[in-house]
């Protein structure tokens, strides 16, 4: 669910009209509902309640500090990736201590940062990473907090760009390989074994893997859980939103698709039953869940200019503000901010960016759209501004947070001198 919806002709996010609100920012802009990132965090809390858990936000998919310190506020656990997404909760008021570090490639600096700062533990994707830990916490004298990342070798049925469960894939331990893993880990004096983990994939839209991931990891988890009294097991993230709603038949749940939808409810039913039996604290590390809904980007049409072959809508904003098309051929629905009369027409939305990969739709029926007129981009709150950059020296964007009336900028556009900021002249 998410809180957009046309009133009297004009989209509102929550109680802002959002043609009011990008002639006062200007284009392009990223705008947040924040009731509707509330209300996800909130439901999945719910759906999970028969369970000791934490929900542990995957920063990466929207790590604006303004979004963090919202789920800070509803005392929400975090998964980061990096030393710098670990810098960025901290300031944003969230909790060091309910921080779980994942990634392939932690660096030394990393490594000790999170040591120092008290993480709850290092989701550990190598026996070389475990070797890693083991000696920066043995200089800091602290003992590392550490789960195996497993590699359960399920198809996630997913973009394979965002398929990460399947042996080909480079994150995690290989099932035959996890109790060697393991042991060797109990070996090395200043490690505690604190869990085990596991993340199949990213935007998955039905609930078979997960339950099949659960099923295939659990006995392993009460061997785990026997040997070395493991206290949580993370089942990672990865819980799709709907994109294209015409794909949703007639249901109204922006969580649903195809003509099975896949509801939180699905989700809970399929992995909670068998996660009780347990007897373990259980991690979920969602992050397109919790805002790829909660989104939309402001652009306006600069252009519209009939090609050959195909009419071309030109908007402001560009691949650099949004790369998800270009790198998964994913689907946003585009809608006008002011809604229009007329025959649907087939065109290609794309940016100025000097790329051909520059586009946000191809071939896609829309009203008719003219110089001036504003645009959103649905369901991009999650992997958009996270992603964006300033390739062709376009500024980073304004991200604007939304609650009820009210508007926060949580981020200004980038200035020109902002663009060159860390650059300098040579001194030779
Ligand atoms: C990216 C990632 C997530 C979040 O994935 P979503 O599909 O956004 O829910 C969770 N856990 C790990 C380890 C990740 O790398």
């Amino acid at each position: 669910m998410h809180f957009f919806e046309y009133r009297n002709g004009t989209l509102f996010c929550e109680d802002v009209d959002l043609a009011r609100l990008a002639a006062e920012t200007g284009t392009p802009a990223y705008v947040y509902s924040a009731s509707t990132i509330l209300s996800h965090y909130r439901r999945l809390d719910e759906v999970l309640a028969e369970v000791p858990h934490m929900i542990c936000y995957a920063v990466k998919a929207n790590s604006n500090i303004g979004i963090l310190s919202l789920l800070a506020g509803e005392n929400a656990g975090f998964d980061i990736v990096s030393g710098g997404e670990l810098f960025r909760v901290v300031k944003a008021g969230g909790d060091a201590a309910k921080c779980t570090f994942a990634g392939v490639g932690k660096t030394e600096a990393e490594i000790r940062d999170a040591l120092e700062r008290g993480i709850f533990a290092f989701n550990v994707e190598s026996e070389a990473e475990l070797e890693r830990i083991n000696a920066i916490a043995g200089q800091l004298g602290v003992k590392a907090p550490i789960a195996v990342r497993v590699n359960p070798d399920v198809d996630a049925h997913t973009h394979k760009y965002i398929s990460t469960g399947k042996s080909e894939n480079k994150f995690g331990i290989a099932f035959e390989r996890v109790f060697a893993v393991y042991a060797n880990a109990a070996k090395l004096p200043n490690l505690k074994i604190r869990g085990v983990q596991m993340h199949i994939g990213s935007q998955i839209t039905e609930a078979g893997p997960f339950a099949e991931a659960v099923e295939k990891m659990q006995p392993l988890v009460c061997k785990l859980k026997t040997l070395y009294g493991i206290e949580y097991f993370s089942i990672g993230g990865g819980m799709g939103i709907v994109y294209d709603p015409s794909l949703a038949s007639g249901t109204t749940d922006w969580w649903a698709k195809d003509e099975k939808p896949l509801t939180l409810e699905g989700y809970a039913e399929a992995v909670v039953p068998k996660l009780k039996a347990l007897g373990l604290k259980i991690l979920v590390e969602p992050g397109r869940f919790m805002v790829g809904n909660a989104g939309v980007l402001l652009a306006r049409v600069q252009y519209v200019k009939a090609g050959d072959i195909k009419k071309f809508v030109i908007v402001d904003a560009g691949m650099n503000d949004l790369i998800r098309p270009a790198l998964y051929q994913s689907f946003h629905e585009i809608v006008p901010v002011t809604q229009r009369a007329g025959a649907l027409e087939k065109v290609d939305v794309v940016g100025p960016v000097c790329e051909s990969g520059d586009f946000f739709a191809e071939e896609r029926e829309l009203p008719p759209l003219e110089q001036g007129d504003l645009i959103a981009l649905m369901s991009t709150g999650a992997y958009g501004a996270t992603m964006s950059s300033n390739y062709n020296s376009r500024p980073l964007l304004p991200e604007l947070l939304v609650k009820g009336d009210k508007v926060a900028t949580i981020r200004t556009r980038q200035t020109p001198d902002d663009l060159i900021r860390n650059e300098s002249l040579p001194s030779f």
